[in-house]
């Protein structure tokens, strides 16, 4: 009987073992995902401040054809006044000209402003798209762990399965089918230890009667509460 209550302590360990392993590969792909998104968010923001710059750039190339066409009316302006004989004409030319001259220095300060701007911006990007790099690399290297964390489990699943096959093998069919009942009714659980008189699987306590007992026999015994296969575990070694 002491044989098969050591199987079923280990047996409990290697299903254990393997409930952690299930539940870390279950959170490593959203811990993947997470990831993906926080680097694919900042490369958004990266994109929309380009897309900004962008077209601030277009801007200014807008304003700086409109400044030369402005210039070259300007010009024409003045090469016409010479042509002019009548006075009423001539004033009427010079309005234009002030006219024109006002205009284009407006553009002018419009132009200089979107330089401002512009040369903001691109510093702004460049210090963007160097963290996004940065990020890149970091985002990279956690997936690779990640993947590298994922193929360990893998293997470190595969091995709790094969040992848990051949721990079958050696536990008597009736014994295996108690075990499998016990795991069933107590979440996954069936064999728990008990120290200090308190059972590990409920957290009761249990009679101290049953205690002395459980520190002496071999057989199977189980908890009063919740109903688990319990072994006594000495903690002061
Ligand atoms: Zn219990």
């Amino acid at each position: 009987m002491r044989k098969q209550l050591v199987r079923l302590i280990e047996l409990q360990k290697i299903e254990s073992a393997a409930g952690r392993i299930h539940a870390k590969r279950k959170n490593l792909p959203v811990q993947m995902k997470i990831l993906e998104e926080e680097f694919n968010l900042f490369c958004e923001f990266a994109e929309t401040q380009r897309e900004q710059m962008e077209s601030v750039r277009k801007r200014r190339q807008e304003k700086d054809t409109q400044l030369q066409a402005g210039q070259e009316t300007l010009k024409r302006t003045r090469e016409r006044l010479f042509e002019v004989k009548k006075n009423k004409e001539y004033q009427s030319m010079l309005k234009e000209i002030e006219i024109f001259e006002g205009k284009n220095s407006r553009t002018e300060d419009e132009v200089i402003f979107l330089l401002d701007e512009l040369e903001h911006l691109e510093t702004a990007l460049k210090a963007k798209e160097e963290e996004r790099d940065i990020k890149r690399r970091r985002y990279e290297e956690e997936r690779k762990k990640i993947e590298e964390e994922m193929n360990s489990l893998a293997g470190e699943l595969d091995a709790c399965v094969r040992k848990r096959e051949e721990l079958k093998k050696e536990i008597p069919a009736e014994v295996l089918r108690k075990y499998e009942l016990i795991k069933g009714a107590g979440r996954g659980v069936a064999v728990v230890a008990v120290w200090k008189e308190v059972c590990d699987g409920c957290h009761m306590s249990v009679p101290p009667q049953l205690y002395n007992e459980l520190q002496k026999t071999t057989a199977l015994i189980t908890c009063p509460n919740c109903n688990r296969i319990i072994y006594w575990e000495n903690r002061n070694i």
